[in-house]
């Protein structure tokens, strides 16, 4: 081979001049162009060495130094150089005992032929000696990355049998090197890594794919503990597969920590129930199984009596213990597959999934009020916690999650305010009527504004003379298109979500400019009755504004009556007597409206200075023909003007009892006998005196 101008890089070891021409020359015909720096002692040597070289060439023997010693000073120097003697005639032994110490050839000076190929050789020798050992140090620093590893490797053959397994391994699992190899690479793994994921990994293995997931493994010891595996086949450079390795780590930590947040964000801390979400959740499943079945599924919701009480009272931690205590109990009321959750606070929910009918729930319900019916020991003391339950049932209550909840809740509340401690169920009755509520109150919002209220007055009319005295103001709400709406439609709604205030209001503003007028046009109304009711009683200032609108009306405080309901006698706070108090002192006429219907004894008339009592109409028109409620008219009577006080009779529609009232000593009198609730314009044309 002619290695036309290829450098090389000699170093020669030679005291000849002459010699190192000829030897320069036979490289330079062998088609090299050699680079050679010539050295004759160590020290030259080991200076020269600090640079590259292909090749060292050395004489066998030189005054100072010698091919032995050069050998030496390769050596010590740490390189790998192909070290070829070219001598004169030397001794076989002393050749020999060279090739042992290193030397790679032995050449004869006077036959430089030999030299090229020689160089070749040794050259390609070279080069792979550090391929090799780069191979061999890669080998050895891939092994160590192995066996030193924090993770655990496991290499398997083809089939998956194992054949290496590292110390990580042997620590996290207890099993030896020797024990581990010729099992199957997945041999300490539990049933609880699932079928399917020993199926996938060996899918995807066998496929040549890289695969992740996580073990659940068993120690030699029995203890289990959690792997993320990735398993990767390793291939020989046709592509073929020849073995697999499995990186694994242990996540045990993670995996417990993530079950800790699973079961935080899934259960409730106190009683150890499902929460809200999970109840969700397991009424979403319900709701399925329904469907799928054509059955039905019920929901419960529960929520304890006056619990607030009790943990004010008791404070927080018996309330806790309650909580726990009640959570057992219900506990005891379902059956398996049925759902129990605590919703938060004193709520609680249960699921039946899949029910023939109602029947179900009615029975659950039921045991829940018997199991709560038992006295819970908090402290040494017996308390007795009732629940109220509202039932609805899918899908005849609703159809998703939100309207069950929603309506199991109303049931709920309705079931509280029909007295606590019961269930009921929600009935689309019931939902027709909530609806119509809702519908209603949205329409009241704002009726004043856009001016659909009017007031209907009725006279009331002096028993004794026949002449009136005075009329009552009856609110009616006229929406647009439709039919007059009296005040038993809208007035409890508006009292129970608080619109009734300012309805009120619109009541006195109106009563007091519409009396103005009619003073203005000189006719005489007597006194106006205003109905009040409690809530407004309740409003500091109502006092104020019932002032301000006499006042500015140009009206004296004899002009107006409030109307005040017999349930008020009973409240007992302190706005209220504020309220009443101012009145008095201003010195409007109060009176107590439908007397009779409520729980006050006459009694209770004495804490305020009432002038008015009116005698509900369920007594005066029952009063002629039957005894006992003629008794009670009477005895009403009686005691009213015992007390000081004047007394109106309502809803007289016959002359019979008219009579029967006046025979009584009746003072006034109110009823379709005497005029119908009628606009003002209309009552004063016909009834009252022109002045
Ligand atoms: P109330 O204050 O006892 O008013 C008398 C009610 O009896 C009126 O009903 C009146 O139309 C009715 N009535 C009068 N005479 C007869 C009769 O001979 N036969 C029959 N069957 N009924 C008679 P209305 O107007 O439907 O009012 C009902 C109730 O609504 C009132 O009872 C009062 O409690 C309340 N109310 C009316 N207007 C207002 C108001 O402006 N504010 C408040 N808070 N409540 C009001
Ligand atoms: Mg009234
Ligand atoms: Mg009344």
């Amino acid at each position: 081979m002619l290695h036309t101008g290829e450098p090389l890089r000699v170093l020669l070891v030679e005291d000849s001049r002459d010699d190192a021409d000829l030897i320069e020359m036979a490289l330079e015909r062998g088609g090299f162009a050699p680079n050679v720096r010539r050295v004759e002692t160590a020290a030259e040597m080991l200076e020269a060495l600090d640079s590259v070289w292909d090749v060292v060439l050395s004489d066998f023997n030189l005054p100072m130094f010698s091919a032995a010693m050069a050998l030496d000073t390769l050596r010590a120097s740490g390189k790998d150089l192909p070290f070829i003697i070219l001598s004169g005639a030397v001794q076989a032994e002393d050749a020999v005992s060279l090739l042992k110490r290193g030397a790679h050839d032995f050449l004869n000076k006077d036959s430089l032929a030999r030299l090229i190929p020689a160089i070749e050789r040794e050259r390609r020798e070279a080069g792979e000696r550090v391929q090799r050992r780069r191979a061999e140090e890669r080998v050895r620093i891939l092994s160590m990355a192995v066996e030193q590893s924090p993770v655990s490797v496991v290499i398997t053959d083809q089939g998956g049998t194992i054949q290496y397994v590292n110390p990580k391994f042997q620590d996290a699992t207890g099993y030896t090197f020797m024990e581990a190899v010729g099992q199957p690479l997945d041999f300490t793994a539990t049933q609880d890594t699932g079928a399917e994921t020993f199926s996938a990994m060996w899918a995807d293995a066998k496929a040549g794919a890289e695969w992740h997931g996580e073990f659940c493994n068993r120690r030699r010891d029995g203890s289990q503990f959690w792997e993320h595996v990735t398993v990767s086949p390793l291939t020989n450079p046709e592509g073929g597969i020849t073995n697999f390795i499995a990186i694994k780590e242990d996540i045990t930590v993670r995996r417990s920590y993530e079950e800790r947040l699973l079961r935080q964000a899934n259960f409730d801390d106190l009683t150890g129930l499902p929460n809200r979400v999970l109840m969700l959740d397991r009424l979403d499943q319900a709701i399925a199984v329904a469907k799928r079945t054509g059955m039905l599924s019920a929901l419960l919701c529960i929520d304890l009596d006056r619990f607030k009480d009790i943990n004010d009272s008791l404070g927080h931690e018996a309330g806790d213990r309650i909580l726990k205590v009640v959570g057992e109990r219900l506990g005891g009321c379902v059956r398996e597959g049925d759902s129990l959750a605590r919703m938060g606070g004193d709520e609680f929910v249960i699921i039946l999934p899949g029910i023939e009918d109602g029947e179900s729930a009615r029975m659950v319900a039921e045991r829940v009020v018997e199991i709560m019916s038992h006295p819970m020991d908090v402290e040494g003391q017996d308390y007795f916690i009732t629940a109220s339950i509202g039932i609805t049932l899918y899908p005849n209550d609703g159809t998703d999650r939100q309207v069950l909840l929603k309506n199991a809740d109303l049931a709920m509340y309705k079931a509280k305010e029909l007295g606590r401690n019961r269930y009921g169920f929600f009935t689309a009755e019931f939902n027709r009527r909530l609806q119509e509520r809702l519908a209603l109150e949205g329409q009241l919002r704002g009726a004043a504004v856009r001016q659909e209220l009017l007031l209907h007055y009725q006279p009331i009319v002096n028993l004794k003379t026949g002449q009136p005295v005075g009329v009552e103001a009856l609110l009616r709400w006229q929406p647009p298109g439709e039919k007059l709406r009296m005040p038993g439609d809208f007035i409890p709604i508006a009292e129970e979500v608080g619109l009734i205030c300012g309805l009120g209001q619109w009541v006195v503003e109106t009563a007091c400019s519409e009396l103005k007028g009619m003073l203005r046009n000189g006719i005489v109304l007597g006194r106006v009755a205003v109905n009040v009711s409690p809530r407004q009683l309740r409003e500091e200032g109502f006092g104020r504004m019932v002032k301000h609108m006499l006042s500015v009306n140009g009206l004296t405080p004899e002009h107006l009556e409030l109307e005040i309901t017999e349930s008020v006698l009973m409240d007992d706070t302190s706005v209220t007597s504020a309220n009443l108090q101012m009145l008095c002192d201003l010195g409007i006429r109060l009176s107590i409206d439908d007397f009779g219907t409520g729980y006050s004894s006459l009694g209770y008339l004495q804490r305020y200075p009432f002038s008015t009592l009116k005698i509900d109409r369920s007594f005066v028109s029952v009063a002629p023909d039957n005894r006992g409620a003629g008794r009670l008219v009477e005895t009403m009577i009686t005691m009213a003007h015992g007390l000081g006080l004047e007394v109106i009779a309502e809803g007289v529609e016959t002359e019979e009892q008219a009579e029967f009232l006046r025979a009584r000593n009746c003072d006034q009198v109110q009823g379709f006998l005497f005029g119908r609730p009628k606009p003002l314009t209309d009552v004063a044309g016909k009834l009252l005196v022109a002045v």
